[in-house]
């Protein structure tokens, strides 16, 4: 398929216009015109970049792209590298950031609610970025922690007694524990999110909510998977989803 008319799904199918983003959604780098294989990914690092190359992909989609706010804006050092490499390669760089967080069915909420097995109950907190869920029944919160651990993989960093009975859960995958106040006034038992900050802790301890820093990396694996899955189902294309590991 063309690039443009890809790029134009994308941005109907995901609605970068609704967020306040960090950065710009959609196609971030042009290459070819004509797309045949895609590589999803969660960070478009070097690493990634070489495996989608060794792969063959035309089109390289990421939850995280470049040109953050705030950051330098000159083309220097690793960020030259970066996009020397696309444009050498001619591969095309679509990331898609907050709009990919929050979408309905392939958001990496959605998606890690889904992986967990938790039931989704509606949303909450500043611009809903906020998924409600639940366990079908209340378990110990280490039961919950063993959960997550067996599904994304990684063991998880807890503030809470493993002991305490949770049912009801917040998540918001990333550096989201700035949102912890947040889901504590939701009235949950549990907040998943994928980092953790000093003051997480004592928010936690003085909330009584219990904090779970699952993993950047690892709660966000899914909804850029989610997406190229949805791609194949919809267009002549192949795809391959390149996990390249973050401890983080
Ligand atoms: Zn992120």
């Amino acid at each position: 398929m063309k690039i443009d008319a890809l790029n134009n799904y994308l941005n109907t199918l995901l609605q970068p216009e609704r967020f306040s983003d960090y950065c710009p959604n959609g196609l971030q780098v042009e290459g070819k015109q004509e797309i045949n294989k895609i590589v999803t990914g969660v960070t478009a690092s070097m690493a990634l970049l070489q495996a989608a190359h060794r792969a063959n992909a035309d089109a390289v989609l990421v939850h995280h792209g470049y040109f953050w706010r705030g950051e330098a804006l000159p083309i220097t050092g690793i960020k030259k590298r970066r996009i020397q490499f696309l444009l050498q390669h001619d591969i095309n760089l679509f990331a898609y950031h907050l709009p990919l967080d929050a979408h309905a069915e392939l958001g990496n909420n959605v998606m890690l609610a889904k992986r967990l097995g938790l039931q989704i109950t509606g949303r909450a907190g500043e611009k809903e970025m906020l998924l409600l869920a639940e366990l079908k029944s209340p378990q110990p919160l280490q039961n919950l922690v063993n959960l997550i651990e067996t599904k994304l993989n990684r063991k998880p960093q807890v503030i809470g007694d493993l002991i305490k009975p949770i049912q009801k859960i917040a998540l918001c995958t990333g550096a989201a524990q700035g949102y912890i106040e947040q889901a504590a006034a939701a009235g949950v038992d549990a907040y998943i999110s994928g980092e953790i900050s000093e003051q997480t802790v004592h928010v936690a301890r003085e909330s009584g909510m219990s904090y779970i820093s699952a993993g950047h990396h690892a709660t966000e694996r899914y909804g850029i998977q989610a997406l190229g899955e949805h791609l194949v189902q919809k267009f002549d294309l192949q795809h391959e989803f390149i996990d390249i590991d973050n401890p983080v």
